[in-house]
Parts: structure tokens; sequence; C-alpha cells
């Protein structure tokens, strides 16, 4: 016999759809994750200088982002890569937020730096090196900010919610899911864009799933066409590598669009967003038949 979902998940009871939780929705200052609104998150993949941010902050909310991402603290794969500005990144990015309205989304990478991301972040990102940082995740959890749980590197869809499980536990209930590609036998692109997770998760969680299309693809080339795949999927959101000068950035310069190019995947999002909007709406209509078809058999 065929195990159901639910079966296969019953480990992680508090991820998954229940009857009183359907559909988690994490408030962000004056708007939400997980609701009607798709939100995508963009800025560069680290704090570089000044002008570097503000340029980058100021075109993406143009361009109709919500949250400008940027790492401070930067896990790298080499140790001898730039590492991150710390404490002056997170102070520039506390300048962005104030100069733009953006939200801020940046990483923490250790437990002792959770009370002093968290006074700078909208959102405290655990990335992919530590998905499975359970002292992390605790801390993280702990400090009420809404988290973004990265996917690790070879992280199966189980491991990965038993993350979001012990950040649920914790009491924390704002935790958003992020897909960024597995590692996989194929080297062509940097990762292997798991959008089946995507749609599963879709299906099974209440938690809401971002889709970055950056760190799957590792080619700027191919993002906005896993972005576009990501909205089709059911994310309910975006997190991009955006940068002034990608030929000059300090780190993931190969996987980052510059200005022009953000502004063409946003562009190109519209039809796909318009389908979305009508699939939401009709959901919704379909809850309402369903609730009024109950009313009717309770009346008698
Ligand atoms: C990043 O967002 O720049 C990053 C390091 O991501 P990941 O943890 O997914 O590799
Ligand atoms: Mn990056």
């Amino acid at each position: 016999m065929c195990m159901t979902w639910n079966e296969r998940f019953a480990d992680t009871p508090r991820v998954l759809k229940s009857e009183h939780c359907q559909h988690t929705v994490v408030p962000i200052l004056d708007f939400e994750i997980g609701g009607s609104e798709f939100v995508t998150m963009a800025g560069p993949c680290s704090v570089e200088t000044e002008l570097q941010l503000m340029a980058t902050a100021h075109h993406v909310r143009s361009s109709g982002a919500r949250i400008l991402r940027g790492g401070a603290f930067k896990p790298r794969s080499s140790p001898y890569a730039f590492q991150g500005h710390g404490l002056q990144g997170l102070k520039m990015l506390a300048r962005a937020r104030s100069e733009t309205g953006l939200a801020i989304v940046t990483e923490v990478m250790c437990e002792d730096d959770v009370p002093l991301v968290a006074d700078y972040a909208d959102i405290l990102q655990i990335g992919a090196r530590n998905m499975e940082n359970y002292a992390l995740l605790e801390a993280a959890a702990r400090s009420g900010r809404p988290i973004l749980l990265k996917r690790g590197m070879v992280a199966t869809i189980a491991d990965w919610l038993r993350s979001a499980e012990l950040l649920l536990d914790c009491g924390n209930p704002h935790v958003i899911l992020c897909e960024r590609g597995i590692r996989t036998f194929e080297t062509a692109t940097r990762n292997t864009f798991d959008v089946a997770a995507i749609a599963l998760l879709n299906q099974i969680s209440h938690l809401p799933v971002i889709a970055d299309p950056s760190h799957a693809a590792g080619h700027a080339d191919l993002v906005p066409a896993l972005a576009r795949i990501a909205v089709a999927a059911g994310a309910d959101g975006l997190i991009v590598e955006v940068h002034p000068d990608p030929a000059k950035a300090w780190s993931d310069g190969e996987q980052s669009l510059n200005h022009a190019e953000f502004d063409d995947l946003m562009a190109s999002l519209d039809p796909y967003l318009s389908l979305r909007r009508r699939a939401l709406r009709e959901m919704e209509w379909m809850r309402h038949m369903a609730s009024d078809v109950e009313t009717m058999e309770a009346v008698g």
C-alpha cells in the first residue's frame, strides 16, 4: 500500500498542513509573506560598499522588490574568499532600510551573533551550510525574528523539514522555507533546482516557500527562467542576487543580475503572476463553496 505524504513526514507534524493550519502568513513591516502577494527579495550576495548597496537597494525597490538581501557575515566555499564586513555591513543594511523602506534579510552564521544580527534584520537567513546547525537554529528561533531557512546542499526534503520543525517547536511560528538547489552529479549548473520540492511543500506544508534561482543556477542567464518556473511551481516569492556591476562583485558575480537584467526578470514574471492570482481566486472560491455546503448541511 502507498504511504500518504502525512505518513511519510509523520516525524515533522508541525510543518504539515492540518485542519487548524492551512497557511502560515509571516508579517514583515507592512506586508506579508505566504499571503496573496508574491514577494521578491533582491540585492547583492555580499554587502560591499555604501555605494553598491544603496544603488542596488534603490533600484530593486523601484522595480518592485519588498526586501533587500545582502550578506554581512558570509559563509564561503573558500576560507580565503571575502568573509563579509560583519557589523559594518549590518549598519549599511540599516541605512538602506531607512532610506528605502525595504525590509532586510541577512544571514546569521553562529549562535553568538544572533542577538546582533536580529537587531538589524527583519528576517534572519539560515544558510545552506548551517541548515542542520541545531544550536544556531534554536538561538535564531528564540530571537523571535522570522527565519528564512535555506535547504542544505545535500539535505533531503525530510532533513529540511526536520530543521523547520525544530524552529516551530522552539515557539517561532514565522518560518519561511527557501529552495536554493541541491548538489547532484550535474556540474553545468551550480546546483540542481528542485522544483518538485516547491510543488510538494506547497501541497503538504503550511509554511511559505521562497525560491532562490541565483544559487540554484549559478549562472545569471538561467536565473529568469528558473524564477518563472518557481512561480509556476507554487512559490510564494523569490530571493535574487542583483549587483550594479556583476563582473566586479566580491562574491557570486557569475550568478548576479545587473539592474537592467533584474528589471527584465520582473517584467517577465507578469503573465505568470496573473495566472497565480487567478489560481488563488479560484481556490478562494472553492473554499467558500465548500463552507456554504457545510453550513447548508448543518442547517439541514
Ligand atoms: C547566499 O544567500 O549568498 C548564500 C550563501 O546562500 P546559500 O546558503 O544558499 O549558499
Ligand atoms: Mn551568494
